[in-house]
């Protein structure tokens, strides 16, 4: 396995990707929040471009210094649903399970902010036992979900021992891995990682994609490896001002994403992580930009607008909805895709009472 050359805070200035007068900048924000940004995306970035969108989501920015009021060092509530170390209990029927909290980019709008990238991140054997004894223990866990950090930073020898012991447990029935490697750092992705993700149990893969120029060569042939090896594909996106706020953005990443066999699955509301105002748009942004991508785009490229409730109450879908009670008794209004309202006849049981 080839790994791409990954950059530090110090490197970044040398690589031309800051300016020389910004160095003390990036080095107090790197007291903060960890920096990375791999080979892979410091290549797709235009140093000449100060508004950059892939520079925007790795290149430390001395914004992330404020901290607006209503941020949270743990924005989704990961550390309240944790009865054991390297588990999240959010949802009865699936756990987050995270065997490190390294990754191969520190995106600077991460959920997780506080806690990856820092000493320690590792599960060690012994935790990683108690944890899988955890799901083991309770049968009404249904899905477990790999993540991180990101899992894929792991050796292929060390994924195959996670999948096999998941795969050994009864009452599971998926394996889910989510992942920022196959973008980020996609030489990563080759046979020996393919074979560890083997089981007879489903084994699902979520990427993390945010803007149509990650979605590269390389990408994509360790995309093809994946899916050719079986593995169903889905992608998640974190909706960021500067980054992939337009339409017609969005447009060409889902579409590029299903043109890989990738799913879209979740287009996220950023979270309210400590210093990431200047990503967040406003949800009525959101909502505007999937009402129009309603009549742009097929349902096979459509994901689902979530926004994680902060404080740990769970993840809610908030899309504007198309539906609406109608001026009849029972009936309905519906928008199509254009914008355009219908009637549609009330509900028969309505009718009936
Ligand atoms: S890859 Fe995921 S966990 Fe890692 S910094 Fe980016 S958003 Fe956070």
């Amino acid at each position: 396995m080839t790994r791409a050359r990954i950059l530090g805070v110090e490197d970044l200035v040398p690589a031309g990707l800051v300016e020389p007068a910004r160095l003390q900048e990036i080095r107090r924000v790197a007291q903060e929040f960890t920096v990375a940004v791999t080979e892979d995306m410091a290549e797709l970035i235009d140093p000449a471009d100060t508004s950059d969108p892939i520079a925007a989501q790795f290149v430390p920015n001395e914004a992330e210094l404020t901290s607006a009021a209503e941020e949270r060092a743990d924005p989704i509530g990961d550390e309240r649903w944790s009865p054991v170390p390297g588990i999240v209990h959010r949802y009865p029927d699936r756990v987050l399970l995270k065997p490190i909290l390294w990754c191969p980019v520190y995106c600077r709008f991460c959920f997780r902010r506080e806690v990856v990238g820092k000493k320690a991140a590792i599960l060690g054997r012994e935790a990683l036992e108690h944890a899988l004894g955890y799901i083991r223990r309770s049968p009404q866990i249904w899905e477990v979900i790999v993540t991180g950090g990101d899992p894929f930073l792991l050796a292929p020898r060390r994924i195959g021992e996670i999948v096999r012991a998941l795969d050994q447990i009864p009452h599971l029935g998926v394996i889910r891995f989510h992942t920022r490697v196959p973008v980020v750092d996609p030489r990563r992705v080759g046979s020996a990682l393919v074979e560890a993700l083997a089981a007879e149990k489903a084994v699902y893969v979520v990427i993390h994609a945010n803007h149509p120029r990650e979605l590269t060569p390389k990408t994509r042939e360790a995309m093809l490896q994946l899916s050719r090896a079986g593995i169903p594909l889905l992608s998640q996106t974190v909706l960021l001002r500067g980054v992939n706020d337009d339409a017609a953005l969005l447009e060409a990443l889902f579409r590029g994403l299903v043109g890989m066999r990738v799913k879209p699955y979740y287009l996220h509301h950023a979270d309210l992580a400590r210093g990431t105002a200047h990503f967040r748009t406003g949800i009525a942004t959101g909502q505007r930009l999937v009402r129009s991508l309603r009549g742009r785009i097929s349902g096979l490229c459509q994901p689902t607008y979530v926004l994680d409730i902060p404080g740990g109450y769970g993840k809610v879908p908030i899309a504007p909805c198309a539906i609406t009670p109608g001026n009849s008794p029972g009936g309905w209004v519906i928008e199509d895709g254009a914008g355009v309202r219908h009637r549609y006849p009330p509900d028969p049981d309505s009718a009936e009472g």
